[in-house]
């Protein structure tokens, strides 16, 4: 099938490369010129695991190619994925311009069509959005009726940063939702063989499955570091009590691990987005606002339990992980920004070291230096906190943290081998 997929983001990249290494011939719309030249030339502007690799197989092979030309890239095809952003606004609701004008232009370019084209949202959308504001664009723009002359179709993504395109490819399960069968069908065919189920809903169950799961994993996280803090303070091994639960087949062993708590591009964003939508229809999701503050708090705690070790002032604080997880290079709402921020505030001086978010960390955080290794960032330093369970800091000794002023260390991701390091402290441990 011919597809266009719109916005060439962490979601839009890795499903038009996905969807090309499935046989279908995918044209990826960028907003810029340059950005379409740079990914047609085989580089990409994130990291993701495999990702480059994979694209520079399908530009070869002629399944993938990159323009800034959207109306053709519509025109020219049977399906168009919209992958554009949904930020947060600052009431905590979902940012819909990057979809609005998306569909503006989507529309725009279906006014030309003469062939059935069904149109999928796959950017994360606040039940009703698909149906109440974007539907209603599409209409306008294009002239034409949706399910008449154009389907449309809400089909979440779920993938996980770091392994999206792995995440892409093979699905626990496929939303579609629509309530259109012409629709459903062709999803169905680009689906068909992914090896996953695919459960057909109408289109707000499937805006509201992606809020739900994610709400509900960003609870189960905040749920295990509220444990943990307690298991913490009676001398209990918090991951041993995760571990326990987890091979409980009803509570499962993901999203277990306590720590400094969750960040990035989709939980805070949906969970706030969930919570505003709750409390403007009046049925106040009280679970779902202590998720949040719970999340908050242990950011705050990290602080704390270094201001216990050592007064911040002047004082030279190694960082170490700043993306919100590892395998990325993605620093939205990473905690790491939280708690660099607060320690800046406080007078500290920051010296950082991410193996992948260095770039995006001099861009977005003032006057922190960022290293080329680990050891560089801990050279002189007065404490360390570890924000990111990148792999390679399993690998650091104490002769790395030898390089320190002082040996404080406050881990806020369990990820130090004991065997290795000693005399350091964890955040639930
Ligand atoms: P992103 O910000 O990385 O990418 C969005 C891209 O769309 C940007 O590159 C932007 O420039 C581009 N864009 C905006 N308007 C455009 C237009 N009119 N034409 C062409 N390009 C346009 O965002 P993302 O992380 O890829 O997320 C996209 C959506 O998918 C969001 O709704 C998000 O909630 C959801 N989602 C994200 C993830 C994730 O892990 N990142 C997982 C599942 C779902």
């Amino acid at each position: 099938m011919r597809i266009a997929v719109i916005g060439l983001g962490y979601v839009g990249l890795c499903s038009g490369v996905g969807l090309a290494l499935k046989g279908n011939e995918v044209v990826g719309v960028a907003t810029t010129e340059e950005k379409a030249a740079l990914i047609n030339g085989g580089k990409i502007p994130i990291y993701e695991e495999a990702l480059e690799e994979s694209l520079k197989a399908c530009l070869k092979g002629n399944s993938f190619r990159a323009t800034s030309g959207l109306a053709s890239a519509v025109a020219s095809s049977s399906a168009t994925f919209i992958c554009v952003g949904t930020p947060s606004a600052s009431d905590g609701s979902i940012d819909l311009a990057q979809m609005k004008s998306a569909s503006e232009s989507v529309g725009a370019a279906l006014k030309k069509t003469g062939e059935y084209h069904v149109v999928v949202v796959k950017s994360t959308v606040i039940p009703g959005t698909t149906e109440d504001e974007i539907v209603p664009i599409l209409e306008r723009q294009s002239g034409k009726k949706s399910r008449k002359h154009f389907g449309v179709a809400m089909n979440p993504e779920f993938l996980r940063e770091g392994k999206a395109l792995s995440d892409f490819l093979h699905p626990d399960r496929v939303v579609v939702g629509t309530g259109d069968k012409k629709a459903a069908e062709m999803l169905r065919k680009v689906y068909a063989d992914f090896g996953a189920p695919i459960i057909e809903t109408g289109i707000r169950e499937a805006e509201m499955i992606k809020y739900a799961s994610n709400a509900f994993l960003a609870t189960k996280i905040s749920f295990i570091n509220e444990l943990g803090n307690l298991c913490k303070k009676l001398g209990i091994d918090t991951y041993k009590v995760a571990e326990g639960m987890g091979l409980d087949k009803r509570i499962g062993k993901h999203f277990l691990q306590a720590g400094i708590g969750w960040g990035g591009s989709c939980f805070p964003k949906d969970v706030k987005a969930l919570i505003a939508k709750s409390r403007e229809e009046g049925a106040r999701m009280k679970i779902m606002e202590d998720v949040v503050d719970v999340n908050a708090s242990q950011r705050k705690l990290v602080i704390e339990m270094l201001k216990k070790k050592v007064p911040l002032g002047g004082k030279k604080i190694a960082i170490l992980g700043i993306a919100f997880k590892p395998g990325t290079d993605d620093m939205r709402e990473a905690p790491a920004i939280d708690i660099i921020k607060h320690l800046q505030a406080e007078g500290a001086l920051v010296q950082a070291y991410d193996p992948k978010a260095g770039d995006n960390a001099r861009r977005l955080l003032l006057d922190v230096n960022c290293h080329a290794s680990a050891r560089d960032a801990l050279k002189g330093a007065d404490a360390c906190l570890i924000l990111t369970d990148w792999p390679e800091f399993a690998e650091l000794t104490d002769k790395d943290f030898a390089l320190m002023k002082n040996k404080i260390i406050i881990e806020g991701r369990r990820i130090l081998d004991p065997k290795k390091v000693g005399g350091y402290e964890g955040i639930c441990w």
